[in-house]
């Protein structure tokens, strides 16, 4: 089973929500918590612990055996994205930042061997233990790298691979590409927003998203208590996806933050609303 922890832009509470309701799921499930935030993960962080058992992505790039080829540019013909320039007499280079690893030089090329496998570093995956009885599996997208999808696939298969009874990928923001990778399979999407008006926006997107992925959505609404409520409540209507938490704006999730120890780990008001809704999302999956 896998349920997925998304939502709108950077800040709205989704790895909060993500490590809390990992935490409080795993009295009812064995499961694995993964971070495909990969431009920015950071349930680590919130989880207190270091990230461990790293991993390289690597994607093909050409390499070229000089010795062997013939010069004949059909490598820099065939590449759409103008990765390999070549030199008066033919002599292929390679442009790295351009390559996008689709390999069509090396089926091109008429002599064998002229082409060598090289690799290009995307970023790293890591299986972390966490002293929650979970292990986080985490992608870390190479900074300054553009291309997040070969490292959410990456991350996605090394938590599958762990073979729990539960996956919870926490998504990066927003209905990219890479958020649809990493909600495919999902049961559940838990869809995480606050009451601005940006807050909504990115809601109906992400609900959309749910809608035509054909996975249920439910939503929680960080910040509660800040803001005019009205309309996330008629979208959730339309959209048939149930409020099924509110959290208030809150200091001892804040307290928590500074700590790096998760806020469902104590007896205060804000850790039952974690707890209950880990409840509700067991008995729906069960
Ligand atoms: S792998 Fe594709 S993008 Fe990269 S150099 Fe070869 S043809 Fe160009
Ligand atoms: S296609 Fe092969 S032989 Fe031709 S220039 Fe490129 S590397 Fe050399």
């Amino acid at each position: 089973m896998q349920i997925a922890v998304s939502g709108g832009k950077g800040g709205t509470g989704k790895s909060t929500l993500a490590v809390n309701i990992a935490i409080a799921l795993k009295e009812y499930f064995d499961l694995t918590l993964a971070d495909l935030d990969v431009e920015a993960p950071n349930d680590h962080i919130l989880l207190g612990i270091k990230l461990q058992n790293e991993e390289p992505v690597e994607l093909f790039i050409p390499r070229f055996d000089y010795s062997k080829c013939i010069r004949c540019k059909k490598c820099a013909e065939v590449c759409e994205e103008h990765a390999i320039i070549t030199m008066r007499d033919g002599t292929p280079f390679l442009m790295p930042t351009l390559c996008s690893s689709c390999g069509a030089c090396k089926i091109v090329c008429p002599v064998e061997g002229a082409i060598l496998q090289g690799k290009k570093l995307m970023g790293h995956t890591y299986v972390t233990k966490t002293p929650y009885g979970f292990p986080l599996v985490t992608g870390k997208l190479l900074e300054g790298e553009e291309r997040a999808m070969p490292v959410v696939v990456a991350a996605k298969k090394r938590a599958k691979t762990l073979n729990k009874e539960l996956l919870i990928v926490d998504t990066a923001a927003g209905t990219s590409n890479t958020v649809s990778k990493a909600l495919e399979d999902s049961q559940l999407i838990i869809a995480v927003t606050e009451p601005t008006p940006l807050g909504l926006h990115d809601l109906e997107l992400t609900l959309k998203l749910s809608h035509i992925m054909g996975i249920k959505a439910r939503i929680v609404i960080n910040r509660g208590d800040l803001g005019n409520k009205n309309n996330i409540r008629k979208l959730a209507h339309r959209y048939k996806a149930e409020i099924v938490a509110e959290i208030p704006y809150s200091e001892n999730i804040l307290k928590s933050y500074v700590e790096g120890k998760p806020v469902v780990l104590s007896d205060c008001e804000e850790a039952e609303i974690f707890r209950t809704l880990a409840k509700e999302v067991a008995d729906y999956l069960r």
